[in-house]
């Protein structure tokens, strides 16, 4: 009975840092090897580039050595050749499950690919403090897509009894919550917030009337007074995760909430989005990972598209050593380059959110003679003191983005749903 255990999975949480680097090499070998030789796409890709997985030594060689694949690489593939794309590298009468989407892609799983994800999800809820006296809604899609099934399987692997809401119909959730006195629940930050402005239409009083003690949410970069918020609205407590389809739970947050560890069956990469390099310790970049179980179609260093603040290999105040990463704060492509810093749109979001009757925001990047201004043009409502505001703000942007920039205020409706983000008016 692992009731009383801090964690999931001890012997691997709490290994040391060279400890985890030697299982993951060991198992990541044995990975390269099943891809090499079962996996045509794989196969075609490094026998074209001289790639051998037995002269695979270190977890250096592999990120010097082995290409990155993209969502757009496996869609392209698939689209060729249909339906895999040749990254399928099981019979099919070993495959369990077979997910259509995110997006127009095809992921087979066999059954033990899957308890792998599902194990990835159970190690999460074990950490956010879910215990098999718990019931848990899942209010993720369970159509088509992996997430509904994903985070039911986790959590019946925890123990908890597991409330299947799904997607939508947010009065049907808070009734049948309210009445199952429900004590958990896998959801987005956003699904948090509807319920509680249809709560209140219903007359209900989220803090007493539910019996919601945790949430685990999707690991989007949220103020943490936004978070805060939540957390006192539902008188619960509030853990962060950061999922994809492909590889399940890759980062989640313990009680000490100083990043998301991440799990021991990935490998995980931060590197700079626009060299592939490896960033140097506490910088953020782009999440690249390595599932170390899925065979049916194998994951090899995966570019996510995602932006994290930073990763970690300090040891956490929960006794695990996995390293954590910082928030996710956007993603590739939409974060541009001023004066040789990646800006976060996200970053700027969070600094104007405790500012009263600021609206949507712009980025404008000029370079007039030889620097780079970036000017941030925000919507004020009329009652803004924009004389008082603006030193205000511009601290908090500097404080935020660690770069000096102009404010500009403009009336409310000015900058609309479909207005750029970044208006980059620089030229190469
Ligand atoms: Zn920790």
């Amino acid at each position: 009975m692992r009731g009383d255990r801090s964690f999931w999975d001890p012997e691997h949480e709490t290994m040391s840092i060279g400890e985890l680097r030697a299982y993951q090499l060991s198992r990541l070998q044995q990975m390269l090897q099943w891809a090499y030789e079962h996996c045509p796409y794989y196969n075609n890709v490094w026998s074209a580039a001289g790639i051998q997985p037995t002269r695979i030594d270190s977890l250096e060689d592999f990120s010097a050595l082995v290409p990155f694949i993209t969502k757009e690489i496996i869609i392209d593939a698939q689209q060729r050749k249909p339906p895999y794309g040749g990254f399928l590298s099981v019979p099919t009468a070993d495959l369990a499950r077979i997910y259509v989407a995110p997006g127009p892609i095809h992921m087979p799983f066999t059954a033990e690919d899957f308890e792998g994800m599902a194990e990835t999800v159970a190690i999460a809820s074990w950490a956010a403090g879910l215990r098999p006296d718990d019931i848990a809604n899942v209010t993720s899609n369970y159509q088509w897509v992996i997430g509904g099934t994903l985070g039911d399987c986790g959590y019946r692997k925890v123990g908890c009894a597991v409330v299947p809401g799904g997607v939508g119909n947010t009065k049907m959730h808070l009734e049948a919550m309210q009445a199952l006195k429900v004590t958990a629940i896998f959801t987005f930050s956003t699904f948090l917030v509807q319920l509680a402005e249809t709560a209140k239409q219903m007359g209900l009083d989220l803090g007493n009337d539910l019996a919601l003690r945790v949430a685990m949410i999707g690991g989007e970069l949220k103020p943490k007074e936004a978070i805060t918020n939540l957390e006192q609205m539902y008188g619960m407590h509030i853990r962060e995760t950061y999922a994809t389809a492909d590889l399940g739970m890759v980062g989640f947050e313990c009680d000490g909430r100083a990043g998301m560890h991440h799990h021991h069956h990935h490998i995980v990469e931060v590197l700079d989005p626009v060299t592939h390099q490896p960033v140097p310790e506490g910088n953020g970049g782009e999440i690249v990972v390595t599932s170390l179980f899925r065979k049916a179609m194998p994951i090899i260093r995966l570019r996510t598209g995602d932006v994290v603040g930073f990763m970690s290999h300090e040891p956490c105040s929960c006794g695990r050593k996995t390293p954590r990463l910082g928030p996710i704060v956007g993603r590739v492509g939409d974060i541009p380059r001023v004066k040789g810093m990646f800006i976060v749109p996200k970053q700027i979001e969070n600094a104007l959110f405790s500012f009263k009757g600021l609206g949507r925001f712009q980025m404008v990047i000029d370079r007039p003679k030889v620097g780079d201004v970036l000017t941030v043009r925000i919507e004020a409502a009329p009652e803004v003191d924009q004389a008082a505001t603006k030193p205000a703000v511009i601290r908090a942007l500097r404080e935020a983005i660690r770069i000096g920039a102009e404010v500009e205020f403009v009336p409310i409706g000015t900058l609309r749903e479909s207005t750029p983000l970044v208006l980059d008016n620089r030229t190469a």
